[in-house]
């Protein structure tokens, strides 16, 4: 899936977008401040993998442990995966639902 990683300039927040057309790149915004200027970013900050790497990573086949449950940023993983699988857009408010319950465990690895 053609997710890239774009960081906010007005915050710093890095969120993984899916951009299949040119038109998208146009659509996307901070997911945190809503702030447009943001820039694609190659290489991966800090140790905490980004949504976009987490999502293309996690099966939902595998067994799932205590660990993964206590971590946060898990939290959703589950349904983005399979909304990605089938192709559907799980909508604007269904993120910020997902950024919220993660906030937390994200700003503790800043
Ligand atoms: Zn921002």
């Amino acid at each position: 899936m053609p997710i890239f990683e774009y960081e906010c300039k007005d915050c710093g927040f890095i969120s993984g977008h899916l951009v299949m057309k040119p038109s998208d790149r146009r659509k996307l915004a901070c997911r945190d401040c809503g702030g447009k200027k943001i820039r694609k970013i190659m290489s991966r900050f800090a140790s905490h993998k980004s949504e976009g790497q987490r999502l293309d990573e996690f099966k939902p086949s595998d067994a799932r442990g205590d660990t993964f449950y206590k971590d946060d940023r898990n939290i959703g993983l589950w349904a983005q995966k399979r909304a990605q699988q089938m192709g559907l857009d799980l909508g604007d408010s269904f993120k910020e639902t997902l950024e919220k319950g993660r906030s937390r465990k994200i700003l503790d690895n800043l």
